[in-house]
């Protein structure tokens, strides 16, 4: 491959569980990949050799001298202080306390290197490589453990008056419903997260009501949000109503967002969205049904094309846009 003449970048995408890093040239294609645990239980040192023993073997599988790395990007999980380069804390993350996690990484790579929080980074990934290439209005949600967001407008990242703006998983759909992590009440994340759907999965086991979902839990352990969408493909249909009414709380968002943003496209990505059609055909139907007749016009609603990678190549875009003097 004749990658001599391309800027290549180095990225990694920081989980509570998993570590992803990728070499990558400007334009979005990834020449070396690495996918490890994170070990975030073990603590932040642990984390950050991980992290760069991961980039390590993305040099080593993508054949290139490290030398020749522009740039380091970092899209973590929480809510990062992107303009500091901080990690100021996130339950992903146990013992993580204001972090400088850009200067940490930067000493040890040599690189100069920047930090996103992930889904931020994932929104500009599906915008500039993925689903909402070529649209000038696009939102991006990834429906996951939690739910996070990111907006385009006019081609480019929303941020806000610090950086903070994104938050579609912190609408609020209920104002009495179940307390959200965020401190509110019945926020999106709340009622529709791969978190909140786990926890009616237990309460369906509680009632007795789905025999599928209690063999799988007896085989298994806990309910996970992947459980109850095996369980459905099973013909639980006690499983299969949680999807579809979380499919619907986020139509009735997806409304929302419609009517506030007037969007090209909304990229979906995240586990729960990858669970099935269930989820977002339900969401699809509910957002037709309730959104304003002019902005729903045109509205295309996807799933992630970069799936795992968004957020990887959302921090390549940005680095290789700053070197042409953009973002
Ligand atoms: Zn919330």
């Amino acid at each position: 491959m004749a990658t001599d003449s391309l800027r290549l970048y180095g990225a990694i995408d920081l989980g509570g569980t998993k570590l992803r890093s990728i070499v990558a040239d400007g334009g979005g294609r990834i020449l070396g990949k690495d996918l490890r645990p994170s070990q975030s239980q073990d603590g932040l040192d642990v984390v950050l050799e991980r992290m760069v023993e991961s980039l390590d073997a993305s040099v080593a599988a993508a054949e290139v001298e490290a030398a020749r790395l522009r740039g380091l990007g970092i899209a973590s999980a929480g809510a990062v202080d992107a303009v500091r380069g901080i990690v100021p804390g996130a339950p992903q993350l146990p013992g993580w306390d204001d972090v400088p996690l850009a200067r940490i990484l930067e000493e040890r790579t040599g690189l100069p290197t920047r930090l996103e929080n992930d889904a931020t980074a994932a929104a500009l990934g599906e915008h500039r490589f993925g689903g909402g290439r070529g649209s000038r209005y696009m939102l991006y949600i990834t429906m996951s453990t939690g739910v996070g967001g990111g907006i385009i407008i006019d081609g480019e990242m929303y941020g806000g008056k610090s950086g903070a703006a994104g938050e579609l998983g912190h609408v609020v759909l209920d104002m009495n419903g179940p307390p959200c992590g965020c401190g509110a009440r019945g926020c999106l994340e709340s009622l529709a997260s791969g978190t909140a759907i786990a926890e009616k999965g237990e309460q369906l086991l509680d009632n007795g009501k789905s025999p599928i979902l209690a063999r799988l839990r007896a085989e298994n352990g806990p309910v996970t949000a992947e459980m109850m969408h095996r369980a459905a493909d099973l013909g639980d249909n006690a499983s299969r109503e949680v999807f579809r009414e979380a499919g619907h709380y986020f139509g009735v968002a997806l409304a929302s967002y419609v009517n506030i943003f007037d969007p090209e496209v909304i990229v979906v990505g995240g586990g729960v969205a990858k669970a099935g059609d269930l989820f977002l055909d339900q969401a699809r139907v509910t957002m037709e049904d309730r959104a304003m007749a002019q902005p729903l016009k045109g509205v295309r609603l996807i799933r992630s094309e970069l799936g795992d990678f968004g957020g990887t190549l959302g921090m390549v875009a940005r680095m290789a846009e700053a070197e042409e003097g953009r973002a």
